[in-house]
Order: C-alpha cells, then sequence, then structure tokens
C-alpha cells in the first residue's frame, strides 16, 4: 500500500482527500506546514508527497527545494490557478506533476498513479539491465541501443543523454538539467550542446514508438507510443 504525505494548511482539502485517497487503498499522512513536512518525510517515508505551494513556516517552493537536494522522492505540487507551473514542474523546482486547485479527486488519484509508476519503472528494469520502452531497447551495461532489434551505433554523450530521458519517460527535463547529468556540472558548453545531440538521436533513431519531444520554453521530454 504506498504511502502518500500531504503538506497543506487548508483542513478541509487535508481532510477531503484524506477519505478519498484511503478508499482507493492509499495510506495517507498529513503535515499543516512546511517544517512539519520536512520532518514527516524524513519520518515517515512516504512514497509520494502531495506539496501545497502556499503553507505557512516554509512555503511549498522551499520544501520542495530542500526535498530535492538529497532525494528523488516524487512529489505532486498542489497548485493555485494562475501559479507558474512551467516553474513548478521540471524547471527550477524539480516536482514530478501538479494539480490545480481546485481539483477533481479523480484526476488526482490518476497523477499519483502515473508518478509511482513513472518513479517505480527505472528501478525494475534497472534489475534486468534492458530499458524496454515500445521497440527501443536500451541495454544499459552494455551500453547497447536497438531499435527493432538493430543495433544502432551512438557516441558516448548521445547514449548518455538518451538514457537519461529514457529512465523516466514523459519528464520534462530543462536543458541546465540534461546539460549537468550528462556532461557534468562544471562542463563549460552551453545548453546548444544538447540541442545539437538531440537532433543527431532524433535522426539516428528509426524508432516509431518513442519521440523526443520538444517543449517550447522548457526543455525535452521522451514519450512513449502505447
Ligand atoms: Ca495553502
Amino acid at each position: 500500500m504506498p504511502k502518500i504525505l500531504i503538506i497543506e494548511d487548508e483542513p478541509s482539502i487535508v481532510e477531503f482527500v484524506t477519505l478519498y485517497l484511503r478508499k482507493e487503498g492509499f495510506d495517507v499522512v498529513a503535515a499543516r506546514d512546511g517544517v512539519e513536512g520536512l520532518i514527516m518525510v524524513k519520518n515517515q517515508r512516504p512514497d509520494l508527497v502531495l506539496l501545497d505551494l502556499m503553507l505557512p513556516e516554509l512555503d511549498g517552493w522551499e520544501v520542495c527545494k530542500r526535498l530535492r537536494e538529497d532525494s528523488d522522492i516524487p512529489i505532486i505540487m498542489l497548485t493555485a490557478r494562475g501559479d507558474d507551473v512551467d516553474k513548478i514542474v521540471g524547471l527550477e523546482l524539480g516536482a514530478d506533476d501538479y494539480v490545480a486547485k481546485p481539483f477533481n479527486p479523480r484526476e488526482l488519484v490518476a497523477r499519483i498513479k502515473a508518478v509511482l509508476r513513472r518513479a517505480q519503472t527505472p528501478v525494475g528494469q534497472h534489475l534486468k539491465g534492458i530499458l524496454r520502452l515500445g521497440d527501443l531497447h536500451i541495454d544499459i551495461a552494455r551500453r547497447e541501443v536497438r531499435v527493432q532489434g538493430q543495433i544502432i551505433p551512438l557516441r558516448t554523450k548521445e547514449f548518455d543523454l538518451l538514457h537519461t530521458l529514457a529512465q523516466y519517460p514523459g519528464m520534462v527535463f530543462t536543458r541546465e538539467q540534461l546539460l549537468s547529468r550528462v556532461w557534468g556540472y562544471d562542463y563549460a558548453g552551453n545548453t546548444r550542446t544538447v540541442d545539437v545531440h538531440i537532433a543527431q538521436l532524433r535522426q539516428k533513431l528509426p524508432t516509431t514508438q518513442v519521440h523526443i519531444e520538444t517543449v517550447w520554453g522548457v526543455g525535452y521530454k521522451l514519450m512513449v507510443d502505447t
């Protein structure tokens, strides 16, 4: 039973979400402010955090930033209409998704399940050592990429870039994030390098089921047709 921590200062929302998620089979714990939330992440070890942006003590931005310093725990932000969601998801904060208030509980559950699935997939796939995304298979140990069974020769950075995107299908990475993950934090090049390698990957991979999509003004994500 996945455990969800909701960090939210509005009692009616906490109550409503808790009831609904429990009915859906989740274990739910709640914190009323950012400081309590950070403590509960450590003590309760939730599988996913629902994080309100506007919180007393420490706001959602700060809580998210601190969580991301040392953990990949899935985070869904609860936002108000009009919040700058581009900055929330993937970009500066590194949250996995967001749901705008007022939200439909069914939509919230769908988002939670999708984020949990995404968070768990890489672990299971890594055990087998092969990431299977439609007709694209990545053998991590051998650093081999196959499309429809055919080996596609890739350069080192192309492979690393594809591997990074493929670990989290659907998640948007900024060019800066890709640059630091693939080329390293102290790499002196600019984000244009990322664009060039993405273009090469698109050209080299004859896959019909996997697409590297440009998210305008943000970065890139890898999508798999199902
Ligand atoms: Ca609030």
